[in-house]
């Protein structure tokens, strides 16, 4: 299937890490000559170039800006960033520069085994949680699949692994799609389109442009959030395959070649013989697990997805039915004393925490750490008559009580005084303070994690740590 001829061809991949080593050995296996470049030169970088050289791959430690003077090819690792002096280098040779993504989509049937299709899901925010309800849909109509891309399970072991496929589940980042010129998705669905990593795409305009790729060269269709204009609008602009539709999804009534949500249930007016007059039922928003708005939106896309492939409505009810969210999405605690503690610490933006802000009545907030140049005056002003309390923490925690102070003055704030790792127990005692019955503690940061934690994993288990700590002191 590949269309390159590998054999001697000077390939530079770029980051060791967890993309770079199997894509330099898969390079290698093919003949071409690889040298690997990492800025890193460390224990961890050395013992993996060791095993690398052993097999006669060439491995450059500390030095990830220089190109090798005769490279034909740069494969990187989807998060360096496009100004890196190493790509500069590369566009000025004329050489091409493919990511992860790429060389999967370029490599796919290589082994001699059937290439899958795939079904593509990108967007700010619900990646991880469609991709996930996409391949419970497909399996439960029987097709042999995976959910891979951004999300654990590489894409080029999955492409060249031993398991044949019918239909791959994609996550793609923004990061990844723009090093994926070549991509062609069977479907794809831009699922919304906030401001994020403009650090590294440069503007709002190139993030939302590598996201839009997506879309390109789709052959049945293109599924877009018709509450979200930016992400029709990228269909818009998308050259696909003749015939492929542009395919809606909305909380709302749906209009024909669109899904959405008709007294409790999800229905389907794209994929049915008579878009004007006709409605699939898919499956009830009970079926949704947790069914808060963003999330039947999520649904709905992953629908839109499987029913673009060709799976039943059953199916798309079972799928769904059987999916359990990931950890640190939403996710339900204990509750004590009439009061639920639900865990999303995922949320590390203003749009994912306004997401899940809406899906509660009465909430005492914890919120707070890296703010990554956002601004919180919108996230509190759409949120603040359903805010019981706020308890703030991390290196940035200022920045969102100035918005609380200007939009919510009313509502208590405690402001936590420490970025130490132990403040999130003392998070949850002001929390619960704060509560009233009814009323949801919701770890939803809009911030990123690493001031105080390791990473989003860590802040959420903290969180849970301290809440049954005491439900167990309450019981
Ligand atoms: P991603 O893979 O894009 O980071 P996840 O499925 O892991 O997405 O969800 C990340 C966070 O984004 C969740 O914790 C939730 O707060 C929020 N979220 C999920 N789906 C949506 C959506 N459709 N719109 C807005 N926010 C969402």
């Amino acid at each position: 299937m590949s269309t390159v001829d590998w054999q001697g061809k000077h390939v530079t991949v770029a980051g060791l890490g967890v993309s770079g080593i199997p894509a330099a050995r898969a390079l290698h296996e093919r003949g071409a000559l690889v040298t690997v470049v990492n800025d890193g030169d460390d224990e961890r970088a050395r013992a993996q170039a060791a095993e690398l050289e052993a097999l006669g791959i060439t491995v450059r430690l500390g030095d990830g800006a220089t190109l090798p003077p005769s490279t034909e090819l740069v494969v990187t690792a989807p998060g360096w960033q496009p100004d890196k002096p190493l790509f500069l280098a590369a566009a000025e040779a004329g050489v091409d520069i493919w990511g992860d993504v790429e060389l999967a989509w370029r490599l796919r049937g290589d082994n001699g085994r059937k290439a899958a299709p795939w079904l593509a899901v990108t967007g700010t925010n619900g990646k991880t949680t469609t991709v996930r309800m996409l391949a419970s849909i497909l399996e439960a109509a029987g097709l042999r699949t995976a959910a891979v891309g951004n999300i654990g399970v590489s894409l080029l072991d999955a492409v060249l692994g031993e398991q044949e496929y019918d239909v791959l589940a994609v996550e793609l980042s923004s990061y990844q799609l723009h090093w994926a010129p070549s991509l062609r998705a069977h479907s794809a669905a831009v699922l919304n389109l906030a401001p994020d990593h403009l650090d590294w795409h440069g503007s709002m305009e190139a993030y939302a442009a590598d996201k839009g790729r997506v879309y390109e060269g789709n052959t049945v269709a293109c599924v877009y959030n018709a509450a979200d204009p930016a992400t029709e609008e990228l269909v818009r602009e998308a050259d696909v395959e003749e015939g492929c539709r542009a395919i809606g999804f909305t909380l709302g009534a749906p209009g024909p070649s669109q899904l959405g949500v008709v007294d409790g249930i999800l229905v389907d007016r794209a994929f049915v013989k008579n878009r004007q007059k006709q409605a699939q039922e898919l499956a009830e928003v009970s079926d949704v697990n947790p069914p808060a708005p963003h999330n039947i939106a999520n649904a709905l896309a992953a629908a839109a997805l499987a029913r673009a492939f060709g799976v039943e409505p059953a199916a798309v009810r079972d799928g769904l039915r059987n999916f359990r969210p990931d950890a640190h999405r939403i996710e339900h605690v204990a509750d004590i004393g009439e009061v639920a503690y639900v865990d999303d610490s995922k949320a590390t933006n203003t749009h994912a925490t306004e997401a899940s802000l809406a899906a509660y009545d009465s909430i005492v907030w914890i919120a707070g750490g890296l703010a990554k140049g956002a601004t919180f005056d919108e996230l509190v002003t759409g949120a603040a008559k359903r805010l019981r309390g706020v308890v703030l923490m991390g290196a940035d925690r200022a920045l969102i009580h100035e918005a609380l102070t200007r939009h919510a003055p009313e509502v208590p704030v405690v402001d936590l005084d420490r970025t130490d790792t132990g403040a999130m127990s003392e998070a949850v005692e002001h929390a619960a303070r704060l509560a009233r019955p009814g009323d949801t503690v919701l770890l939803a940061p809009a911030c990123a994690s690493m001031d105080m934690f390791t990473n989003y994993n860590k802040r959420g288990e903290a969180f849970a740590d301290a809440v049954r700590a005491r439900a167990e002191t309450s019981a």
